[in-house]
């Protein structure tokens, strides 16, 4: 057993000085972090306790009609925040499709950001290679079973995808994070947020070292009466998507004033199809056009021996999403919620 220091920060300021030791690590819900580090795949030197930071539990409107939500506000009551599911239906929509109530209970939306890819060599320790776990020990889902893995984006150095459902629907709603560290607080597109293997398959921020989430920025809501999100999995429940759309539309009547689309399962990081955004932006949302964006969006793909059904899969799914969204929004009312 590695040994481990803990500290308990009382406020951002505290917590980014006391992570500035390398090896550290801050610690919210704890739900993906402890499972890696009880397998050994991540041994943190230190842990930095941010859980009772005053603040960053509370979702709050901007004054330009946006929304924070605070990295420490867990996923359940983000879902359920009744601003998010009236402005911001598609994020709740994508987030009670991710992992199940009692995680979705703990796990916070800071750490839902900074989850590990779900790829099952990464977290085999015993055998096998992997250079997000260990740089330069090689990829052994290259040659493996990568079924669940990157038609998009992917690099020599890991075909590895993100898992976040969450993060699927940030994208596509043009998100900000916020973060603070030991050079000031900073604002980073949520498109920048995330990063495509390259050279460095460990890395799946750009986070710099020791900054800390504070937020998650929404701006103004654009897209409540028109957004869905599709998840396709093996099973109905507690699976992570083989493919995944998040859809947004602006309508004016039949056609499409503006449109957002952003692919999750696919790649490395959430994917935003612009190309197929723009050839369905300013038309009549018909069979053919959404067909040929469809199609479009995944033409730059490079599938894997066992996912080549990700390709069409991606495709369909981005027109029934689509279509669903042309339609109205559904799913986010009700007692209860989905949480
Ligand atoms: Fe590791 Fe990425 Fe290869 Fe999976 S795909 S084994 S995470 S390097």
């Amino acid at each position: 057993m590695d040994a481990i220091s803990y500290e308990r920060a009382a406020d951002i300021a505290g917590a980014v000085r006391a992570a500035q030791q390398p090896g550290t690590m801050f610690i919210g819900g704890g739900t993906n972090l402890l499972d890696l580090m009880k397998g050994g795949v991540m041994r943190p030197m230190k842990l930095v306790d941010i859980t009772r930071i005053q603040g960053l539990d509370v979702v709050s409107t901007l004054p330009d009609g946006g929304l924070r939500i605070g990295a420490l506000v867990r996923n359940s009551d983000a879902a359920n925040h009744a601003l998010v599911r009236e402005r911001y239906p598609l994020l709740t929509q994508a987030l009670v499709a991710g992992a199940s109530a009692q995680l979705r209970n703990m796990a916070t939306v800071g750490g839902n950001l900074m989850q590990r890819t779900r790829c099952p060599y990464f977290y085999d320790t015993a055998f096998t290679a992997c250079n997000k776990r260990e740089p330069g020990s090689g990829c052994a889902a290259i040659n493996g079973h990568n079924r669940m893995h990157a038609i998009l984006g992917a690099s020599t150095q890991c075909i590895a995808v993100n898992p976040s459902d969450m993060s699927v629907a940030l994208a596509a709603l043009d998100a900000n994070v916020r973060v603070s560290g030991p050079e000031g607080e900073r604002v980073i597109p949520f498109g920048e947020f995330h990063r495509l293997p390259g050279e460095r398959a460990d890395l799946d921020t750009t986070l710099r070292p020791g900054e800390l989430i504070t937020s998650v920025d929404l701006p103004p809501p654009l897209f409540s009466d028109h957004a869905h999100y599709l998840k396709v999995r093996d099973r109905a429940s507690y699976a992570f998507a083989l493919v995944s759309v998040a859809a947004a539309l602006q309508m004016d009547g039949n056609t499409v004033r503006s449109a957002r689309i952003a692919l999750g399962g696919v790649a490395h990081k959430p994917w935003r199809a612009t190309s197929a955004e723009q050839m369905i932006a300013g038309r009549p949302l018909d069979s053919a056009t959404l067909r040929n964006a469809a199609n479009a969006a995944l033409s730059e793909a490079k599938p894997l021996h066992d996912n080549a059904f990700k390709v069409r899969l991606a495709q369909n799914a981005i027109v029934r999403a689509v279509n669903q969204a042309a339609i109205g929004t559904s799913g986010t009312g009700g007692a209860g919620g989905f949480a």
